[in-house]
C-alpha cells in the first residue's frame, strides 16, 4: 500500500520554541497513541526492508527504540541498542560527537555486530546528523557495514541527511519538514 505521508504528518505534533527558543520540536508521541499511524509508519519501513539484505537493526536511545523494536520483530532481525553513555553493561565502545552546545556520547556493546554484518541504523529524526554519524562510526568500528540509516522524519534544512550522504551513507526517511 502507498505510504500515507499526509496522515502521519497530521498526527505528528509541532511544539514551537521547545526545548529552547528557536527550535520547533517534532513530537512523535501521538503516533504511539494512534494505532493507524503506528501501523502506517512501521509498514512504510517494513515494505522497504523486507526484501533487503540487512542482517541487523541498530536503534538510537531512546525514541529510536520504539519503532525499531517492531521492525526487528517483523523483519526477524537482531536489534542492537545504541545507548547514551553509562547505560549499557559489559564491554562497550563509545563515540562522542558535538552538539550545538557541548557534546554527547553514544555507546554500544562490543559483541553487538561484527565483520560481514549489514546494519540498518534507525532513529526517529535526522536534524544535524551528528547522532547518526556517531552511530555509523560505532557500527563501523566493530567491523560491521552500514547498509542504510533510516528515520521517520528528516529536517533537510539542517543538512544532516546531506552530511550522511556526503560521508557515503545511504539515507531513507518517510517524511520531511
Ligand atoms: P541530530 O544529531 O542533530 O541529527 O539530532 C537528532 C536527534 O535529536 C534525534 O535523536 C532526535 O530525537 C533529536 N532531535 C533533534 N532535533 C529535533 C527536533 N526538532 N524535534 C524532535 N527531535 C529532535
Amino acid at each position: 500500500m502507498a505510504f500515507d505521508a499526509s496522515y502521519v504528518k497530521s498526527v505528528i505534533r509541532a511544539l514551537p520554541d521547545w526545548p529552547e527558543p528557536g527550535v520547533t520540536f517534532r513530537d512523535i508521541t501521538p503516533i504511539f497513541k494512534d494505532p493507524k499511524a503506528l501501523r502506517t509508519v512501521t509498514d512504510g519501513f517494513i515494505e522497504r526492508y523486507v526484501t533487503s539484505d540487512i542482517t541487523h537493526i541498530a536503534s538510537i536511545d531512546a525514541r529510536g527504540f520504539l519503532v525499531s523494536a517492531i521492525l526487528a520483530h517483523q523483519l526477524n532481525k537482531p536489534l542492537i541498542l545504541v545507548r547514551k553513555k553509562g547505560k549499557l553493561p559489559g564491554d562497550t565502545i563509545s563515540q562522542s560527537y558535538d552538539l550545538e552546545y557541548g557534546s554527547a556520547t553514544l555507546e554500544v556493546q562490543t559483541d553487538a555486530c561484527g565483520p560481514g554484518d549489514k546494519v540498518l541504523i534507525f532513529d526517529d529524526l535526522i536534524a544535524t546528523g551528528g547522532t547518526l554519524i556517531a552511530a555509523c562510526s560505532l557500527v563501523q568500528r566493530l567491523g560491521g557495514s552500514v547498509s542504510e540509516v533510516a528515520s521517520i522524519i528528516d529536517l533537510p534544512g539542517l543538512q544532516g541527511s546531506q552530511r550522511l550522504q556526503d560521508s557515503g551513507v545511504s539515507v531513507f526517511s518517510l517524511i520531511a519538514y
